[in-house]
C-alpha cells in the first residue's frame, strides 16, 4: 500500500510526523536508493526500500486473514492478462494487500482464504498439511454405487491416484445430483477431473468447508475476517 512518507516513518517510529517531514525536507530520507525532499511523496513500505540516514526503516503490516464466499466469475491470481476480475477487487477498502491461499478454478465457487501472512499461506499449503476442504458438486443426471465408491477409493489422474476421498449424495432432483466430495489434497482442478475420470459431469462448485472453517452464512461475494483462534487452529 503507499502512503505519504513522512506517515509511514512516523508508523514505523521512527519520529513524529512533524519531526519526519523536517527528516525529509533536510534530505536525510530516501527511497530506493535516490534522496526525497518533497514532502508529498508517496512510497510502498512493503516494496520500497527506505532509508533515513542511510538505516532501513521497517514498518510491520498488520497481519490481515480473511475468509471470502467466492463467486463464479473470479480470477484467484492477482492479476490477469485477459483482464478477468480478480477476487481481490471484491476486498476493496481493507488497507492491506493479500493474497489467495491456493487456488479455485474461475468457474468455482465458495471458501477461499486470503492473508497477507505469508508463512501462515505456505504452511496451509505444505502437502504435509493435510486439512480437509469439502465441495459440493452438482453433477448432471444421477450417480450410481459404483462411481460414489471409485471416487472414494482414489481415481487414477494424469498425475498419479488421487488419496481416498469421503463422498455422499446430498440432494437428488430430476436432472441433477449433489455430492459432497472431501479431499485433503489439492492438485490442479482436482475434483473436476475426478468426477471427469468417473465420468459425471460437473455444473456447478462449491467449496464449503477449510478444516474447521466453514462457508457458514456468507453471501457470494462477502467476506469476513478470520478470529485469531481461527487462525491458529489453522496452522
Ligand atoms: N477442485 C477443482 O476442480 N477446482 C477447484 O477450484 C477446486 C478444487
Amino acid at each position: 500500500m503507499e502512503e505519504r512518507l513522512q506517515k509511514i516513518l512516523s508508523q514505523a517510529g521512527v519520529a513524529s510526523r512533524r519531526e519526519a517531514e523536517r527528516m525529509i525536507t533536510d534530505g536525510r530520507v530516501m527511497i530506493n536508493g535516490a534522496p526525497v525532499t518533497e514532502l508529498g511523496t508517496k512510497a510502498d513500505p512493503s516494496r520500497d526500500n527506505i532509508t533515513v540516514d542511510g538505516k532501513p526503516v521497517t514498518v510491520e503490516e498488520k497481519r490481515v486473514y480473511i475468509l471470502l464466499n467466492k463467486p463464479v466469475g473470479y480470477m484467484t491470481t492477482l492479476k490477469d492478462p485477459e483482464g478477468r476480475p480478480i477476487v481481490t477487487d471484491l476486498l476493496k477498502g481493507l488497507g492491506v494487500r493479500v493474497f489467495p491461499v491456493g487456488r479455485l478454478d474461475y468457474n468455482t465457487e465458495g471458501l477461499l482464504l486470503l492473508t497477507n501472512d505469508g508463512e501462515w499461506a505456505n504452511s496451509l499449503a505444505h502437502p504435509r498439511h493435510e486439512v480437509d476442504k469439502e465441495y459440493l458438486v452438482r453433477v448432471r443426471g444421477t450417480v450410481t454405487r459404483e462411481q460414489i465408491t471409485r471416487l472414494e477409493q482414489g481415481v487414477e489422474l494424469e498425475d498419479g491416484k488421487t488419496a481416498p476421498a469421503r463422498v455422499a449424495v446430498t440432494k437428488q432432483s430430476d436432472n441433477n445430483t449433489w455430492i459432497s466430495i472431501t479431499i485433503h489434497e489439492g492438485r490442479y482442478r482436482q475434483v473436476r477431473r475426478m468426477c471427469e475420470a468417473v465420468s459425471l459431469s460437473v455444473v456447478r462448485l462449491r467449496r464449503i468447508r477449510y478444516g474447521a472453517l466453514a462457508i457458514g452464512e456468507l453471501k457470494l461475494g462477502e467476506y469476513r475476517r478470520l478470529t485469531p483462534g481461527e487462525v491458529a487452529a489453522l496452522a
